[in-house]
């Protein structure tokens, strides 16, 4: 019945496998208070995106649990915590749409509140330097943008739902350096009003984040501060 309205994250004892014979994730536990800056990172395979996957709901745990702001992960509805909780894929897809349908997404999403998302994605400047701006057609067919690009618009995308926790998994493919900057900007930017979880293979995208957490094999092998790691 809920909605997330601090986006506090505490994980505790989290244990997890896609099947009953093999452990991804090691009863883990983590404690990110809300409106931080948190990186994941770790070998390929170490349980990132896993740990994401249930953060999201996508998997039951076998055992342990997920609250936000002190409630159980299960008690949000569905509707609330679909527009709670904002998810940058690794690869975001894109619409054979406008810009601006890319971001909204079939969500009815004023002009304004629509360009202040792409803005703190900082995408806005790069699209007004489309062709048509917001009207300007991605996707199959349309203007061809970088994979750093594509990641802009789908924090544009995430943010325009006015989440109240941000997920990003950072594209493995190659990102030029300046978009790179730019990722790293609008996440921190963000601390304070969204909790973000970023999933990081560049050590870089999260220099500023205020914990980072190694994961190895399943399990929490150190965190702090990039000063501190
Ligand atoms: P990467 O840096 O390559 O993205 P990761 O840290 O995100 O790696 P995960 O994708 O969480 O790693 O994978 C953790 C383990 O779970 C790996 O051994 C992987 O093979 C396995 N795994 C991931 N997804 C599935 C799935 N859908 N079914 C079965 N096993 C899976
Ligand atoms: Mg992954």
């Amino acid at each position: 019945p809920e909605r997330i309205s601090q986006g506090a994250v505490s994980i505790q004892r989290l244990r997890f496998g896609y099947n009953p014979d093999t452990v991804i994730l090691h009863d883990l536990s983590l404690q990110i208070p809300a409106g931080a800056f948190y990186g994941l990172v770790g070998h390929t395979g170490s349980g990132k995106s896993t740990l994401l996957s249930l953060l999201l709901r996508f998997y039951q745990a076998q055992s342990g649990d997920i609250s936000i702001d002190g409630i159980p992960l299960a008690q949000f509805s569905d509707a609330h915590f679909r527009a709670d909780v904002g998810l940058v894929p690794q690869d975001p897809f894109l619409l054979a749409a406008s810009v601006r349908e890319n971001i909204a997404m079939g969500r009815d999403i004023a002009e304004h509140d629509l360009q202040s998302a792409a803005r703190a994605a900082h995408c806005h400047d790069f699209i007004m330097q489309l062709e048509q701006g917001y009207d300007t057609l991605l996707g199959e067919g349309g203007a061809r943008l970088s994979v750093g690009q594509k990641q802009l618009i789908a924090i544009a995308r995430a943010l325009a739902g006015q989440p109240r926790i941000l997920f990003l998994d950072e594209a493995t493919a190659h990102i030029d350096s300046e978009t790179e900057q730019i990722v790293q900007l609008a996440l921190t930017e963000l601390r304070g009003r969204v909790t973000v979880i970023a999933i990081a293979h560049r050590l870089s995208t999260i220099r500023a984040a205020d914990c980072i957490v190694v994961l190895n094999h399943g399990h929490i092998q150190e965190q702090g501060n990039h000063e501190a790691l």
